[in-house]
C-alpha cells in the first residue's frame, strides 16, 4: 500500500475510551481504538499518539468546581496517564508492540518523555504513548500533540474527533452545515468559534508548517484511507485552497 504519510502524530481525544459510558474506561472501546490504530500499523507507519483526558478529568471543570486551575490542570494530565495505560494494554493484547512515555515523572509506570528515545522505539516498530500531555498546566493535550508532533519530525498531526472534519458551522445544529476537504490554517484559525482544535496548537502548526487532518476515527477505514491519503474528514495546511466537499 501506499501512504502518503511515513510518521503520524496521532492525537486521541480521552472521550473515545469512552464507549457508552458518561465518564471513564470502557475497556471494550479502548479494544476498537487499538484496532484502528492497528490497521496503519500494519502498513508500516510509525505512530506516535498523544492521548488526551476529557473523559476522566479536564482542569477547567475542576476550576469551576473550585480547585486551583494549576491543580485541577496536574489532575487532567494525570487522567492522561491512566488513559494512555488503557490504550498500552488494548494495543499489547493485539499484537502491537508499545511504550508509554510520560511528560510527569512516573519512572514505576512509564517512561519519561525523552525525544530521541521516542524516534528510535518508533523506528524498531513501536508505538509511542505520549502521556501527560506537554507536563505543564494552562494548555491541554492538543498543545502537546503539536509540540511531540513537531519535535518527533512527524509528517502530520491525525486529529481523531467524533465529528468527520470541520464545518463551516456547527453540524448537530445546522442540517444545511458543510463539511471542508481542505481549509488553510489562516482560515482555520479565524473559525475560532468552531470548536475543532486549540488555537494555540493550530498556530504552532501553521507557524511549522505541520499540516493537520481532522476525521473521525471511528468512521469505517477513515484512518488507513486518510493515511493514504483519500478524501476523509478535513486537511489543514499552508499549502491548499480552503474548499467544501462536494
Ligand atoms: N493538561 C494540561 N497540560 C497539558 C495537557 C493536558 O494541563 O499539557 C490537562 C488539562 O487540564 C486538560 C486535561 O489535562 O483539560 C486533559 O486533557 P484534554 O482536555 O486535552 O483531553 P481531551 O480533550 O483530548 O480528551
Amino acid at each position: 500500500m501506499q501512504t502518503r504519510f511515513k510518521r503520524v502524530l496521532l492525537k486521541v481525544g480521552g472521550e473515545s475510551l469512552l464507549g457508552e459510558r458518561p465518564y471513564g474506561i470502557d475497556p471494550q472501546a479502548a479494544l476498537r481504538v487499538a484496532e484502528q490504530i492497528k490497521k496503519i500499523y500494519v502498513e508500516n507507519v510509525e505512530i506516535a499518539l498523544v492521548m488526551g483526558g476529557g473523559n476522566i478529568f479536564r482542569g477547567v471543570a475542576g476550576e469551576k468546581n473550585g480547585i486551583d486551575r494549576a491543580t485541577a490542570d496536574y489532575m487532567g494530565m494525570l487522567a492522561t496517564v491512566m488513559n494512555g495505560l488503557a490504550l498500552q494494554d488494548a494495543l499489547e493484547k493485539i499484537g502491537v508492540p508499545t511504550r508509554v512515555q510520560s511528560a510527569l515523572q512516573m519512572p514505576a509506570v512509564a517512561e519519561s518523555f525523552i525525544r530521541r528515545r521516542a524516534i528510535r522505539h518508533m523506528q524498531k516498530g513501536r508505538v509511542v504513548i505520549l502521556v501527560a500531555g506537554t507536563g505543564v498546566p494552562y494548555v491541554t493535550t492538543d498543545t502537546g500533540a503539536s509540540l511531540h508532533g513537531l519535535e518527533l519530525r512527524c509528517n502530520v498531526l491525525m486529529k481523531a474527533t467524533k465529528v468527520d472534519g470541520i464545518y463551516d458551522k456547527d453540524p448537530q445544529k445546522f442540517p444545511d452545515a458543510k463539511r471542508f476537504k481542505m481549509l488553510t490554517f489562516e482560515d482555520a484559525i479565524k473559525m475560532d468559534g468552531i470548536e475543532v482544535m486549540d488555537t494555540a496548537a493550530l498556530a504552532m502548526c501553521k507557524e511549522n508548517n505541520m499540516p493537520v487532518m481532522v476525521f473521525e476515527l471511528f468512521k469505517g477505514e477513515n484512518l488507513v484511507r486518510a493515511i493514504r491519503g483519500e478524501d476523509v474528514g478535513t486537511y489543514v495546511s499552508n499549502e491548499v485552497k480552503t474548499e467544501f466537499t462536494e
